[in-house]
């Protein structure tokens, strides 16, 4: 028998200050429960017990010198969660909110997400206190290299392959790859998201969104809709939330929102392919604020607030974890909004999807909806290791076929009395994979 209320009283005592590690468990423990209790032979090898334990966490100091003359220190992490059913895999955060929690919750999620793949990864995620922002391309590079110069013993192709996340993208594993290259002379698959003509993957930088959309649809098609003609809100300015927007705009859909940490901007009339290039231009080149948007096309832009209040269809959370909270889901609830699917990880707390639960809002959570770009990062380690590329048109409809395979699994473990709950489901079809590889792998 699993009880859930010792399990979790053990989970708090041994993870003290650790809140959104605890939530990250909680929900999971939450869809489990009956599942461990129908299916004993994972709770008598204390399988839950195992995987929410890292099989190791690395942290260590990044001392590097400013343009400045000045030196600074940060934190670095690699949290090697769980590799039974392949490397470690997962990306690195550079933000200043990051902490031994928050990467802990990343981690945990990503050892669920990475098995709905169906590809061969294990979970992991890293990252440091480093904030990129207002840093010059050499301060970015000098600290990439201190923090690569200390990672690498850790990682390698088959070991452990690390990726981008908030605050990591294409610059910075350029010069982490570099970096990596120099001190073990290896030039191997030891990151994804790396440019396409050094071993990345096509579709990589619009995975994570495209493969939102994706779901999405199916989400819909399940329900009998279609995206055409629907209002979408969308938080964040990100490559996550970029690339739902161009998406979502391809099949017809009507964007009205776009934000970042300062507040959000209100187009009336949808944000168009031109519109979006500026925000692309605006956000990856220039790193500029969303405000610039509202100033250029006459739309109303919103202060320190968020978009949740405004009237749609859907919402597609692709900010950062814990940006919807109860209030924000009634509110979304209130105007209209039927589907509710995660492009970031851990946008809904635990009490706004308790509001999706009782108002029978279709919810995707971030491990199932964003899980696109963890898969090209898969199909980007194959290529490394057939030294060949595929093309735009094979990995795009691969992504398809990835995000529509993991819908039906959802579906399959998450549907209860004709409504599905995709919380459920995710997680019990991503914890069934690992657990199974587990128990064949013995006491370890
Ligand atoms: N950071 C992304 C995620 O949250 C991608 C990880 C990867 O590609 O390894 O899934």
């Amino acid at each position: 028998m699993f009880d859930k209320k010792q399990f979790l009283k053990e989970i708090n005592a041994k993870n003290p200050h650790q809140p959104e590690f605890i939530q990250a468990v909680e929900e999971v423990v939450g869809s489990l429960s009956q599942f461990l209790n129908d299916n004993p032979k994972y709770t008598d090898a204390k399988i839950l017990e195992r995987m929410c334990e890292p099989d190791r966490v690395v942290s260590f100091r990044v001392s590097w010198v400013d343009d400045e003359g000045k030196v600074q220190v940060n934190r670095g992490y690699r949290v090697q969660f769980n590799n039974a059913i392949g490397p470690y895999k997962g990306g690195l955060r550079f933000h200043p909110s990051v902490n031994l929690s928050i990467l802990k919750f990343l981690g945990f999620e990503q050892i669920f997400k990475n098995s709905l793949t169906g590809l061969s990864m294990g979970g992991g995620k890293g990252g440091s206190d480093f904030d990129p922002h207002g840093k010059s391309d050499a301060e970015v590079m000098k600290f990439c290299q201190a923090f690569m110069s200390e990672l690498y013993k850790y990682i390698g192709a088959d070991v452990d392959v690390p990726a981008g996340d908030i605050g990591v993208g294409a610059r910075e594993i350029g010069f982490m790859f570099g970096q990596y290259k120099r001190v073990t002379g290896r030039f191997e698959g030891v990151l994804t998201g790396k440019g396409l003509g050094w071993g990345g993957s096509a579709i990589r930088t619009e995975a994570t969104g495209y493969g939102l959309i994706y779901f999405v649809e199916e989400m819909l098609k399940q329900a009998g809709e279609q995206l055409k003609g629907k209002e979408i809100l969308v938080s964040g300015s990100g490559n996550v939330a970029q690339h739902a927007i161009e998406k979502a705009i391809a099949k017809g859909a009507k964007v009205l929102t776009v934000s970042d940490s300062d507040g959000y901007i209100y187009d009336n009339e949808g944000i168009n392919e031109d519109k979006l290039k500026f925000i692309k231009e605006l956000k990856n080149v220039n790193r500029g604020r969303i405000h610039e948007y509202a100033e250029k096309f006459k739309v109303q832009y919103f202060e320190g607030k968020k978009p949740w209040g405004e009237k749609a269809d859907i919402a597609l959370p692709c900010a950062t974890e814990n940006e919807i909270f109860a209030e924000d889901a009634n509110s979304l609830v209130k105007n209209g909004v039927k589907l509710v699917a995660e492009g970031a990880n851990m946008p809904s707390t635990a009490e706004a999807i308790e509001v999706y639960r009782e108002k029978e809002i279709l919810f995707a959570p971030g491990k199932a909806s964003n899980a696109g770009g963890v898969a090209v990062s898969g199909l980007e380690m194959s290529q490394n290791s057939q030294r060949l590329s595929m093309s735009d048109d094979e990995v795009d409809k691969k992504l398809a076929e990835i995000m529509a395979d993991i819908h039906a699994k959802c579906y399959k473990h998450g549907l209860k009395n004709g409504v599905v709950d995709y919380v459920d489901g995710a997680n019990i079809a991503g914890f069934q994979k690992v657990a199974d590889a587990m128990l064949a792998q013995g006491v370890i």
